[in-house]
């Protein structure tokens, strides 16, 4: 164990001499009250120090004591529906201990020390077991069954493993080496944040992310394991999309990163999340969520951390054959986080003042989701997605984190001020988002949903390019130089972006769409485009196609529950049929 001494403080920066034997990145107690920090770089017995709290009040002189560990976070049973800050420390149970002001250096371990859990052996002694191996689990809430792993390091023989009620700390088992070593096994391990954790294999994407929202699910999909980001201004939706995708993706588990953006927005996810049920568990939906707060009032240095923190949660659940989703809203604030602590170490500045390594720290978060083989001899496959949200200034993306974020994910969905401001929600701009997975899943969704299904995003994606360069033509001529065709085909795109695409979050019934409801409603869109051309041609005026009272019908078929979907759409069709009929009559 070092000891050193504070030689300057520059708001979450301190400087310390006295450290030659510190290791980078060993987690360090500041001053008198034990300040938690991390060293972020060593010159000689020089350690710069980033501090996860409160300054204020440290002076020169204080001591700097290391604790020869790196940042870890615990994991066990105890984690789901918890609310954790920026460095893991369990929020409900601090504001318990200290009140709502949380008192610098509060030393609570993340997991509760005293909860006993049911733990289920599942091995058997005598079982040669690996780092990965499964020996247990815990019904970490009815919603979670959370595996209890061989630790990363440890291989031998089972001497027993054992079913009771155990504290995370408890011995459950013991595993003896081949060189004799004995290793207890607990509920609990420990990992560095900063280190990704172990897998046997990374796998090419090959099923859809379900979000039940349509934009996503049919345009622009996300892989199982993939990486997306939600660009936007101000006020465009980058939080309602990421609390859309924690509530209704089809994963196991959610963490939820709330990083610096206003604080009532954590609020928002306290408040609703456990109040809707998850609609495959049937349970609260807090039963699947991890929350990482870290919100404006919280020391800076402290979001910089919980990326990490959140992503090592994550990929622990994912070991154990999970589907899990990170999502971090938003990146930026966590980027200006890394700006205000490279000017304070007076780093060379990069683009708009972010240091040169930004990119790659954003690509080492990313790099670390993926579907993968996991560890342990049964060749279970978890996923891990991640999802972030990027607030560049004034909406601009040509801003270095938006374009280092967009080198590294997959999937862009741009949220557009003007898309917003027309309250055409969810904002995503159709012509300008992309989604570099859509040709890969193809072959899922012809054989899991309809053979019918890449036809039609084809289609809806050449109505909307069409409809683009039509508006252009609109401009300069005007709306009646164009053929009835082409006026019809401005009818459908409407159709599509109005009846298809926006969708409302607040709408219990529209909210989420199933991939089956998706293809119906587009079906009944294409339906009703086929009978029309059929009714132009035969002599029909677009005008009069246009103002049929079924496009109202079209118009709510979104709000259609998903078990009436079939019925009312045939009924649906069928007065598309009567009133095109009537038309042509004459
Ligand atoms: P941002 O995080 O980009 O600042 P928000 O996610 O807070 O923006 O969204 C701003 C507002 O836009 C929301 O309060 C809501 O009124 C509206 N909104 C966004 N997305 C939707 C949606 N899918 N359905 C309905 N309203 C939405
Ligand atoms: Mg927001």
């Amino acid at each position: 164990m070092t000891e050193g001494k504070i030689v300057k403080i520059s708001g979450p920066l301190v400087i310390a001499e006295g450290m030659r034997e510190a290791n980078m990145f060993d987690v360090v107690r500041v001053g008198e009250n034990r300040l938690i920090g991390e060293i972020i770089e060593m010159h000689g017995d020089r350690a710069s120090i980033q501090v996860y709290e409160e300054t204020a009040g440290l002076g020169r002189g204080d001591r700097v004591v290391t604790t020869g560990a790196p940042l870890s976070v615990e994991l066990g049973p105890g984690l789901v529906t918890n609310i954790f800050d920026g460095i893991e420390r369990p929020l409900e149970r601090m504001r318990l201990l200290t009140g709502s002001n949380i008192t610098r250096g509060v030393d609570l371990p993340a997991l509760d020390r005293d909860k006993k859990w049911h733990f289920h052996a599942t091995a058997a002694a005598g079982a040669e077991v690996t780092a990965g191996d499964i020996v247990g689990y815990v019904d970490e809430t009815e919603a979670l069954r959370h595996q209890i792993m061989v630790p990363v390091g440890v291989e031998g023989t089972l001497e027993f493993v054992l079913t009771g009620e155990y504290t995370v700390e408890e011995k459950i088992g013991t595993v003896i080496g081949k060189d004799g070593t004995r290793t207890d096994l607990h509920l609990m391990q420990k990992w560095p944040v900063r280190v990704s954790r172990p897998y046997q294999s990374k796998l090419p994407p090959q099923i859809p992310m379900i979000t039940g929202q349509r934009i996503i699910d049919t345009l622009f999909p996300i892989a199982m394991g993939g990486t997306a980001c939600v660009p936007g201004p101000f006020g465009s939706g980058k939080t309602v999309v990421q609390h859309q995708l924690a509530k209704w993706s089809n994963v196991d588990l959610v963490v939820y990163i709330g990083c610096g953006e206003r604080g009532n927005e954590m609020t928002d996810v306290l408040r609703e999340f456990p109040e809707i049920t998850d609609p495959r568990t049937g349970k609260s939906l807090m039963e699947r969520t991890i929350l990482i707060a870290n919100t404006s009032d919280m020391p800076v240095a402290a979001r910089e951390a919980s990326i990490y923190t959140g992503i090592t949660i994550a990929e622990y659940f994912r070991d154990m054959g999970l589907r899990v989703a990170v999502i971090a809203d938003s990146t930026s604030r966590w980027a200006e986080a890394l700006r205000e602590m490279s000017g304070r170490l007076e780093e060379m500045p990069g683009d708009e003042g972010y240091p040169a390594y930004l990119t790659s720290r954003l690509a080492q978060f990313y790099e670390r989701a993926g579907q993968v083989v996991c560890k342990g001899k049964d060749g279970r496959i978890g996923a891990l997605s991640a999802i972030g949200a990027v607030s560049p200034a004034g909406g601009d993306i040509s801003e270095p984190v938006t374009q280092a974020t967009l080198r590294i994910v997959k999937v862009f969905w741009g949220l557009d001020a003007s898309l917003a401001y027309r309250r055409h929600f969810p904002a995503i701009n159709w012509l300008n988002s992309y989604s570099l997975y859509r040709d890969r899943l193809e072959d899922w969704y012809s054989k899991e949903i309809n053979d019918g299904w890449n036809g039609m995003v084809a289609e809806i994606t050449r109505i909307l390019q069409a409809e683009a360069e039509l508006d252009e033509i609109v401009k300069l001529v005007g709306v009646d130089a164009l053929s009835s065709e082409d006026r019809l085909t401005l009818e459908i795109a409407r159709s599509i972006r109005e009846d298809y695409l926006q969708q409302n979050a607040f709408e219990d019934t529209d909210s989420f769409s199933s991939l089956e409801k998706q293809y119906a409603m587009g079906s009944l869109i294409f339906y009703f485009r086929k009978e029309a051309l059929e009714a132009l041609q035969r002599g029909a005026d677009i005008e009069a196609i246009a103002g049929l009272p079924v496009r109202e019908q079209i118009g709510r078929a979104k709000s259609v529950p998903e078990g009436e979907t079939a019925a009312v759409y045939a009924e649906i069709r069928s007065e598309i049929d009567r009133q095109l009929a009537g038309l042509v009559r004459v």
